[in-house]
């Protein structure tokens, strides 16, 4: 009997991770790598964060914190939803948490009985599925189309609901799609929600801030306030704020969820870091503008990516409204020899033989729930990518 609980038998380790060590790997062996497989910003935290940490410490803010966060920080995250999503919540009504991704796992943990389905559009953020398995339910995976920009159809979250679902789960702008809701199209998936009282939305809005061109951001309790009640908004500081390794997110939702996800954390993390904490205050509460500007520098990759990939035999790649990800199709290339003589049956095999020919990391649509693709991250220099896409062209262009 092996030692380890079932539930995490049903658990893979995360693909981008596993990419990412292999291209390590390689240029640990002295090959010269271009990764584009990282999911976080190349910029470095702002310098007003870092001292507000500094500040923190010296201040000795270095203690045990209220277990659902400093309120100061529940002040701020309040504010933040009501200047930039017209949400209106309590401070009492958010929490924060040990990064985005703890978040979710906390949600789930605390809502999650065995057998209760999750609605995940895919392709889906690698650890989605697996925090479901973990808390004992049932991801219910729903396919997207390139032809839709890979955004779910409300006819397809339809079919999808059962009386066992618990929660949709929404991340806009995706990752790894780019793909983001307008207004409209996010109302139309709200609807049908609205339609059966028994489903909450969990909205993972972590990308708010990179979107491009003139779209305007929307989140699901915005678009449809009866909705309120039933969703729990999650954002962090990780991606717009270039704060990864601090690990801050945080939630805003209905009271009595709030406190089931507190209970919880207090009997397992006792609170977020508190120096990363008050970093978090000013990130949210601190100058934005340096966003706008980072906005534009991906922007103007995003455009180069896909303007390359698209001039790539055998790739097919749409302009995502936002993220810093691109998620072309290889199908061109399935079934299509290397000169090696190598067949490309699947877009592992497509990404594998790209890393060892080009030397270009990139991570297999497989591992999103949704092929053949591969995401290509341009969280990186203009130079490299041009260098990168210049790479997979020539790869693309040797298949036979
Ligand atoms: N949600 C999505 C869609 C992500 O891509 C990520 C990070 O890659 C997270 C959540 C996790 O964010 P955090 O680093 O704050 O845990």
């Amino acid at each position: 009997m092996p030692f380890v609980a079932d539930a995490l038998l049903r658990v893979k380790p995360s693909a981008t991770i596993a990419v990412t060590q292999k291209a390590r790997d390689l240029k640990n062996a002295g090959r010269e790598i271009i990764s584009l497989s990282v999911g976080e910003p190349d910029f470095d935290t702002p310098d007003n964060v870092k001292d507000a940490a500094i500040a923190a410490i010296r201040r000795g803010d270095t203690k045990y914190t209220p277990v659902a966060g400093v309120a100061p920080l529940r002040e701020a995250i309040a504010a933040k939803f009501a200047r930039e999503n017209g949400l209106d919540y309590r401070p009492s009504e958010t929490i924060v948490g040990t990064g985005g991704k703890h978040i979710l796992f906390n949600a789930f943990l605390a809502t999650i009985n065995p057998g209760d389905e999750v609605v995940i559009p895919a392709p889906y953020w690698v650890s989605y599925p697996d925090m479901v398995l973990i808390a004992g339910g049932r991801p219910v995976t729903v396919e997207t189309r390139l032809e839709d920009g890979f955004k779910l159809r409300p006819e397809a979250l339809e079919r999808a609901i059962t009386p066992k679902t618990k929660w949709v789960l929404l991340n806009s702008p995706s990752n790894p799609s780019g793909a983001a809701y307008g207004h409209d199209e996010l109302k139309a998936l709200t609807d049908v929600v609205l339609r059966h009282e028994h489903v909450w939305i969990l909205t993972d809005d972590i990308y708010e801030h990179l979107v491009y061109g003139d779209f305007s951001f929307a989140t699901p309790a915005q678009v449809e306030p009866r909705l309120r009640r039933r969703t729990l908004t999650m954002n962090g500081v990780s991606k717009s704020y270039a704060m990864t390794g601090w690990r801050i997110g945080y939630a805003a939702g209905p009271a009595e969820l709030i406190k089931a996800m507190e209970t919880l954390q207090g009997q397992q993390t006792s609170g977020a870091c508190s120096i990363a904490q008050w970093a978090a205050v000013e990130a949210l509460n601190g100058p934005q503008d340096f966003i706008n500007e980072r906005r534009r520098i991906f922007e103007t990759r995003r455009d180069l990516v896909v303007s390359m990939l698209n001039q790539a035999n055998h790739l097919r790649c749409p302009t995502p409204e936002g993220a810093f990800y691109v998620y072309p199709s290889c199908a061109g290339a399935i079934g299509r020899k290397t000169p090696g003589g190598q067949t490309i049956a699947t877009d592992e095999d497509f990404v594998s033989a790209l890393l060892e020919a080009e030397g270009v990391a990139v991570v297999q649509g497989s591992a999103f729930g949704l092929g053949p693709n591969f995401r290509v991250s341009y969280a990186t220099s203009t130079a490299l990518l041009e260098d990168a896409c210049a790479r997979i062209q020539r790869f693309c262009a040797s298949l036979a």
